[in-house]
């Protein structure tokens, strides 16, 4: 393993190791470094002992690894943890880089939380032998635990997932609540503010918590078409040093609406435990909420609810104008009021570009990823079409079919392309 006892510190050997590599130092420089460091202390002195039972390790330094091994691995659960952390770990060497330097910026995020509410340790020195391993373990001051990971390598395939799952299980087994950071690479938001995911990406969201249940409460009061559940997946940033913090609303599954545009968060606060639900309730929670978010969803309501309004009012309006007599009687009228003026009513052309803007507009609402959390507006959209119809057909009634298009379709541009 890495980590070991000297006097009353803890000497994490590899991450010391890797250090040096990072100021420049060759793997040659470094494992000199250490071996004229602590060479007497491992061998003459036995003076390491494990972080997690206690008994005298040495220091193995390898070309490309440094690590504590005890004299017999078999008694000490931690050893075996640390067998079973390294065989789920990622091999390519960019992955193990960069794993590393989320792990060196969690352990800072952590340390400043260190104490506070909880203790967070590799998740290897547990005394328990788990069958995966995560990155960290934090255990609340009433035992509760949360297993943390940071995931650099993200796939789509079965095995992944299925590896995903017994992770899972396995976590659930031991009572830890699962708390998966996955690298800021993975994530991936359109402009009209959906989140693309992929199944085990979305395995990882946040286990169940009070914030999204609070957005989920709020959007349930709403007259909404599709309300449901909330979920979060939280990313990490490592060269910004920040935790991204997702909130969506499931859309088909492979699609989440998102609540707020993806936020920056610091870690130490991402890392806190909530103080006003401890006082609130006693619950040990870390506050994976941002700050003013709940204003935020007061905001995101409100505006939800004006949109419905609006949808609804124009749907009134059109079923009210179908009650009318429609276009061409209407022409007939007016042509027969004024038949002097009548052979100058037919259909003035509309220009092209006018026309092609107005299709495109179409065919975007169509495509919109949001139509199917929109019922309400398909009628609308059917109308649109035929309206749209004819006007490139240079229909008579072109002009009135036009206008009709235009307004049909800013009313559902908001909803559906959020324009
Ligand atoms: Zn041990």
């Amino acid at each position: 393993m890495e980590a070991a006892f000297l006097h009353d510190g803890v000497v994490y050997i590899e991450r010391e190791r890797g250090n040096m590599l990072r100021l420049g130092l060759t793997p040659e420089a470094a494992r000199e470094h250490l071996e004229a460091k602590y060479r007497i202390y491992s061998r003459e002195k036995g003076a390491f002992t494990c972080a997690c039972c206690g008994q005298r390790v040495v220091m193995v330094l390898y070309e490309d690894k440094a690590i504590f091994r005890h004299y017999d691995i078999e008694s000490c659960t931690g050893e075996k943890n640390y067998a079973a952390y390294n065989a789920g770990r990622e091999r390519a060497a960019e992955l193990v880089r960069k794993h590393a330097d989320g792990m060196e910026l969690l352990r800072e995020a952590l340390s400043e939380r260190h104490g506070e509410h909880y203790t967070a340790e590799e998740g290897y020195l547990h005394k328990k032998e788990l069958r995966h391993v995560p990155d960290f373990l934090l255990t609340f001051d009433n035992g509760e635990k949360w297993a943390l990971d940071y995931i650099v390598a993200l796939r789509g395939d079965s095995l992944y997932r299925r590896r995903l799952r017994s992770r899972l299980s396995s976590y659930r087994a031991n009572g830890f609540k699962p708390l998966f950071l996955l690298d800021r690479a993975w994530l991936a938001v359109t402009e009209s503010a959906y989140i693309s995911y992929n199944q085990s990406e979305l395995e990882m969201r946040l286990p169940a918590n009070p914030y999204d249940e609070r957005w989920r409460h709020a959007i349930s009061d709403l007259p909404m078409p599709l309300p449901g559940p909330v979920h979060s997946i939280v990313y990490l940033d490592v060269p910004k040093a920040q935790a991204v913090l997702t909130r969506f609303q499931l859309s088909g599954d492979r699609w989440g609406r998102l609540l707020f545009e993806p936020s920056e968060l610091a870690l130490p606060e991402l890392l806190a435990a909530d103080e006003s639900l401890l006082t609130e309730t006693g619950e040990r929670m870390l506050k994976l909420f941002k700050p003013g978010e709940q204003s935020a969803i007061s905001r995101y309501c409100g505006r939800l609810k004006q949109e419905l309004l609006m949808a609804r009012e124009e749907e009134a309006a059109v079923q009210k104008e179908a009650h009318k007599p429609g276009l061409k009687e209407r022409q007939e009228i007016r042509r027969s009021v004024n038949p002097v003026s009548g052979a100058a009513i037919a259909a003035p052309a509309i220009p092209a570009a006018d026309a092609s803007k107005l299709l495109s507009l179409l065919e975007r609402c169509k495509q919109s990823p949001r139509r199917p959390d929109y019922p309400g507006l398909e009628n609308n959209l059917a109308r649109a079409e035929v309206c749209v119809a004819r006007v490139m057909g240079g229909a008579d009634d072109a002009e009135d079919c036009y206008r009709a298009a235009w307004s049909l379709l800013r009313n559902m541009s908001y909803p559906l392309l959020g324009e």
